[in-house]
């Protein structure tokens, strides 16, 4: 089968995947807890393809063999939901990120391979990854194999605010490595009028604030890097010492050599702060996901290539068989944990735009849009095929 007829193939499997996605956005379920999830996707795929052992537990990671079996492509989809306080929601958990979207296109293009019989060039591993939000998972799953002998690993990650059915990538850092500090200055609380008989956390946290901020003016403009305090907290009375402050914030940057140096600095600038004082400092210091997404160029170029399609298109602009390229300027400084895959083997992680008119990633209004599925199981096939893979 040729990569053009996969086009006329795609009507055939799009209503079960809009099913699929219906039903995974329906029972949504938070990182680590995918198991329903699981279950769904591994019958939606059926017992032709072959699966590995789970190497946490909710992943679920399916072969479909290839001519060549020493080295495979890897395509992968992430599982959870967002855990939401809105008692309106079932399950404490929505799919406010389109995680149900990622799944269902990719369970659909590999039905694709296998109801056609489809012996692509290189075998294809599906990976279905648990974990993508807080938890940081792809990290471990990278650590513990999932992407062993693959040549190229590709995901997706549908996009409101881009035209719908487009694809836009960058090469090189495209989405932020981020740190998290929680600071916990504790000291010894007492009236407000006698400040020698007690400890006020109030003034070193204060002082922590202003270094930070003066660290963020530094990296910012020098190299688009954020160090942000987001949270500021103690005492409640104006004639009260607290016992304690609470000092949060969030760092973003975008060369992987610059986590240590950036840690480094914070750690330094915490403990500058309670320096001559009998305050105690906790800090707690968090680098879940601790690498940006590096985007290999090579591989940049096969998705460019998957969305142009081949052969009997005819080169015509207007071709539904053609999808509009963006090249991205500009890196999203929020994190994405593909970027461990990304580490290990050389790949891509690329947009799939939503549409205009949609509710950002990660507002209760978000719904992935099922016109938005049929171009992602394009995509998601023609990578599958490896014709570009050289
Ligand atoms: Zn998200
Ligand atoms: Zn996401």
């Amino acid at each position: 089968m040729s990569i053009d007829t996969f086009h006329s193939q795609i009507a055939g499997i799009l209503t079960e995947a809009i099913a699929l996605r219906h039903e995974l956005h329906d029972h949504p379920e938070i990182a680590l807890n995918e198991w329903e999830t699981r279950k769904r996707i591994r019958s939606f795929l059926g017992d032709e393809f072959r699966y590995l052992e789970p190497l946490m537990e909710t992943d679920l990671i399916a072969e479909w063999p290839g001519r060549d079996e020493s080295e495979c492509i890897a395509l992968r989809a992430d599982m959870d939901a967002l855990p939401t306080d809105d008692e309106s929601f079932q399950y404490g958990a929505m799919h406010a990120c389109g995680h149900d979207g990622h799944m269902a296109i990719l369970a659909a293009a590999a039905r694709l391979l296998a109801d056609n019989r489809i012996v692509p060039q290189r075998t294809v591993r599906f990976v279905f990854q648990p974990g993508e939000e807080v938890a940081g998972a792809g990290r471990e799953l990278a650590a513990l194999g999932a992407y062993r002998g693959a040549r190229s690993a590709y995901a997706l990650h549908g996009w409101p605010g881009l035209p719908l059915g487009s694809v836009a990538l960058k090469e090189g850092a495209y989405f932020g490595a981020s740190h998290h500090f929680r600071a916990l200055f504790r000291g010894r609380g007492g009236h407000g009028a006698y400040p020698e008989k007690g400890l006020n956390p109030l003034p070193p946290a204060a002082r922590a604030l202003l270094m930070l901020q003066k660290l963020h003016d530094e990296v910012f403009e020098s190299r688009g890097e954020v160090v942000n305090a987001c949270a500021l907290n103690g005492g409640s009375a104006s004639n009260v010492i607290p016992d304690e402050a609470r000092l949060l914030g969030t760092v973003r940057y975008l060369e992987p050599e610059r986590g240590e140096s950036l840690e480094e600095s914070i750690r330094d600038i915490f403990a500058d702060s309670v320096k001559d004082t009998s305050i105690e400092l906790e800090l707690d210091y968090e680098k879940t996901y601790d690498l940006p997404v590096m985007n290999n160029p090579s591989r940049c170029d096969i998705v460019r290539r998957a969305a142009k399609g081949r052969g009997d298109s005819g080169g015509q602009d207007n071709d539904i068989r053609r999808i509009t390229v963006i090249e991205e300027e500009t890196v999203e400084r929020g994190s994405e944990d593909f970027a461990f895959a990304l580490a290990k083997v050389p790949g891509c992680l690329f947009k799939l735009g939503l549409g205009e008119g949609m509710p950002p990633l990660h507002s209760t209004g978000f719904d992935f849009p099922d016109e938005a599925l049929a171009p992602g199981i394009l995509m998601m096939s023609r990578l599958a095929l490896g014709e570009d893979e050289g």
